[in-house]
């Protein structure tokens, strides 16, 4: 068959049959029924989480489709994980502009390999003809002992609480602007940049170690500034970053890339980037070792970088304590 030939009689269940259904592990019920049927664990609350990827608004439309399979899950595991939550299951709602074999095997082999990674079973979905468009809806679960839930939040953090954040950040935002032609990257650094931007991996385990630990969460999707703000304005508090722990932030961060790009922009990719789906926490100052432990546990390198402040909103200070300002908008859909 021709590359990117339609499949002569692939019908919509076969399509199912075919690319997404598999034996049924954790779920009570998975994909063929009305329904299907999922049993948190006992004194577990659920947790549930959606994220939708539209063709031109989130992807390109010659995107890889085993990578934008992988990015479709990880982006909602990575909600889970900000959580603190296990994955359970998800639901896939595909509509595709045709039943294209060539396309439909790698995206459910990336979709899927992640999914085998993190125990997240498939238990059903939606199948469409349309404009490519993925939306996934995620399911975990949080122990809530004497229904007390562990879910780890954006509102609870406190004054003098040390903010952390997960792995790099301003990779995917400086693959983004080396793919529209902004920057000529060294071919080691574009791909280092461009593996951050189309697979990401959500950082799961440290969601959970951070239970009963961190005082509030959040997973860094829309740019680091954007998103802790979220935390501030939840928590009642103000912040401020320490400008010489964000510098080298960078997966691609050293002397190859300062060669290209000047160090105010590499600043601004790791404060207003987007797409790191990197978690931002914050801790008592108190608890330092304890999160060294649970980075540890995880495997998941975590940097401290500022302090949680009574008031003041956000800001960003030099080595001195003296503010530095700069454009870093965060990325919103409709502005
Ligand atoms: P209904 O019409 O009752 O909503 P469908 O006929 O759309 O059900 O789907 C049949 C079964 O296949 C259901 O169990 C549904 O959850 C599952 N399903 C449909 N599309 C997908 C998909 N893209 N991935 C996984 N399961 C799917
Ligand atoms: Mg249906």
């Amino acid at each position: 068959m021709a590359p990117h030939a339609t499949p002569q009689g692939l019908g919509e269940f076969d399509l199912i049959r075919q690319y997404f259904e598999r034996p049924v592990r954790r779920a009570a019920l998975g994909i063929g029924d009305d329904c299907a049927l999922l049993q948190p664990g006992a004194g577990c609350q659920l947790a549930v989480s959606s994220d939708m990827l539209v063709q031109d608004r989130h992807f390109f439309a010659d995107a890889d489709p085993f990578q934008l399979g992988h990015k479709a899950l990880a982006v909602n595991l990575s909600d889970l994980a900000a959580c603190g939550a296990s994955p359970l299951a998800f639901t896939l709602a595909l509509a595709l502009p045709a039943a294209d074999a060539a396309w439909l095997a790698p995206f459910s082999r990336g979709l899927l390999a992640l999914a085998d990674r993190h125990g997240c079973e498939l238990v059903g979905g939606d199948t469409t003809r349309g404009p490519l468009n993925i939306c996934i809806t995620v399911f975990g679960e949080v122990p809530a002992p004497a229904g007390r839930s562990q879910a780890l939040l954006r509102c609870g953090a406190r004054c003098g609480d040390d903010i952390y954040v997960s792995g790099t950040l301003g990779d995917a935002r400086l693959a983004l602007e080396a793919i529209r032609g902004e920057w000529t990257l060294p071919a080691a650094l574009r791909k280092r940049a461009c593996t951050r931007l189309h697979q990401p991996e959500p950082r799961v385990a440290l969601g959970q170690a951070l239970r009963g630990l961190a005082t509030s969460a959040i997973d860094i999707s829309d740019g680091l500034l954007g998103d802790l703000g979220h935390v501030l304005k939840a928590s009642g508090v103000g912040a401020r970053l320490d400008a010489p722990c964000l510098v080298d932030r960078m997966a691609c961060h050293g002397p190859a890339l300062d060669a290209v790009v000047p160090a105010e922009h590499q600043l601004r990719c790791v404060l207003a980037g987007g797409d790191d789906y990197e978690l931002a926490f914050t801790a008592p100052a108190d608890r330092r070792d304890a999160v060294a432990a649970a980075a540890q546990h995880s495997a998941t390198p975590v940097s401290r970088i500022g302090t949680i402040t009574a008031r003041g909103g956000l800001q960003v200070v030099d080595a001195q304590g003296a503010a530095i300002t700069g454009h870093w908008a965060s990325f919103d859909h409709f502005c």
